[in-house]
This record gives C-alpha cells, sequence and structure tokens, in this order.
C-alpha cells in the first residue's frame, strides 16, 4: 500500500515508516499540516496516518479539507491529546479511526487492517444514496430530482449528503457545521440555516412538504415522502 504520514515528530515519522516499509508498505512522510493535505489531495494514497497537532494546519483542518474535496482515502488519527473531544471531532470530520500516542506498533497494523477492510466493503456499495425522488451519486457528485439533474455547489452537496447518509436522523447545527464548514466557525453563526434553505429551494418538488424538517431549537432531518 502507499501510506502517507503526516506527522511533525521526526522520531515518530520514522518509527512508522521503518514499521510500515517492513511490512512491504511504501510511505511517504509530510512534516506539517499544509504539506500533509496538498499530498493528501494530490497523491493517491491508500491510507493516511495524521497526527493532530500539526504545524502550519492542524490535523482537523486536513481532515475537514480532505472531505470538503471528496478524498475518501482511510485515515487514521495518530495523536498525542487524549482529550475525547478532540478525537470526537477528528471522527465526526471524517477519519476512520484513531490512536492515542504512545501506541504499539502491532496495534496499530490491526487498526490498519480493520480499517482498509471496511473501506474495501464501502466501495463495493451501490455509490446512490435514494430519498423519494432524489438520486445522490456519490462518485460522480450528480444529483438528480425526478431524473433531472440539479445544480448545487460544494457546500450545499456537503450537507445534503450528510443528511441523505442518516434518513430520518436528526442533525444539530452545530454537527453540520463542522461536518461542511470545520471548526473555525463562530458556532452561533446562522450560516446552516441559510444554506438550508438554499437547499430547500433546489430539492423540493414545488408543492408538498419540505423533505428537510426543521425540527425546532434542535436541527434537521431529513424525511423521506
Ligand atoms: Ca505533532
Amino acid at each position: 500500500m502507499r501510506i502517507l504520514i503526516v506527522e511533525d515528530e521526526s522520531r515518530i515519522a520514522d518509527f512508522l515508516q521503518r514499521g510500515l516499509r517492513a511490512e512491504g508498505h511504501f510511505c511517504v512522510i509530510a512534516g506539517d499540516g499544509q504539506e500533509g493535505l496538498t499530498l493528501a489531495l494530490e497523491g493517491d494514497f491508500d491510507l493516511i496516518l495524521l497526527d493532530l497537532m500539526l504545524p502550519g494546519l492542524h490535523g482537523h483542518e486536513v481532515c475537514q479539507q480532505l472531505r470538503v474535496n471528496r478524498i475518501s482515502t482511510p485515515l487514521i488519527i495518530l495523536t498525542a491529546m487524549d482529550s475525547i473531544e478532540d478525537i470526537v471531532v477528528g471522527l465526526r470530520l471524517g477519519a476512520d479511526d484513531y490512536m492515542t500516542k504512545p501506541f504499539s506498533f502491532e496495534e496499530l497494523l490491526a487498526r490498519i487492517e480493520t480499517v482498509m477492510r471496511r473501506s474495501s466493503t464501502r466501495q463495493e456499495e451501490d455509490p446512490c444514496l435514494r430519498a423519494g425522488a432524489m438520486e445522490f451519486n456519490r462518485e460522480s457528485l450528480q444529483v438528480t430530482l425526478e431524473g433531472k439533474p440539479l445544480h448545487l455547489t460544494a457546500k450545499e452537496l456537503a450537507i445534503l449528503e450528510l443528511l441523505m447518509s442518516k434518513p430520518g436522523t436528526l442533525f444539530s447545527r452545530e454537527r453540520i457545521l463542522s461536518n461542511v464548514w470545520g471548526l473555525n466557525m463562530d458556532p452561533l453563526t446562522n450560516i446552516v440555516d441559510v444554506y438550508i434553505g438554499k437547499l430547500r429551494k433546489k430539492v423540493d418538488l414545488p408543492d408538498g412538504p419540505s423533505i428537510i424538517e426543521t425540527v425546532r431549537g434542535m436541527g434537521y432531518r431529513l424525511n423521506l415522502p
């Protein structure tokens, strides 16, 4: 496999590279967040190991940018921070798993195996999400309503994909915000509501209730007709 290691502590990066090479993998090391992001966007990696506390760009930001750019490379967070909050944010931003440092190399290998197995089943799945007359192709990023293509912006696509991934599930504004805009947004912003408004104009059929239900004081959920 081709593995991207984004880690600023060279001691850890070398340790990982040595171990993974011995297992027959090819590794590329990025020493800061920005370099890691650029490589992850450009390179064709099978797996990314990502530290969180990085110079240049925080690991959360790297996760977020990868998601915005539709890079679905399996990703494991390696963090010295045992703060649950940091891990939860990372997982919500699209990381597949995490390990807190220090960790044993054996355990890392086991996690890699699990993550790779999960990702190969995921790829065999139907790329289309469906809700009523709407179809969202996660590969081509095309959305159709009654067979006609809808023209959605990147942010609108990201919100819709999130809601369609779990129809009926309530998504709080905070959850939508961190999934689509990342963590640097003011939690009091009404940007989520603004975008839901825009999205409804595009995805709802002219008559009838909106497919996106507002749950007052809580958030939004996708309702199947
Ligand atoms: Ca670090």
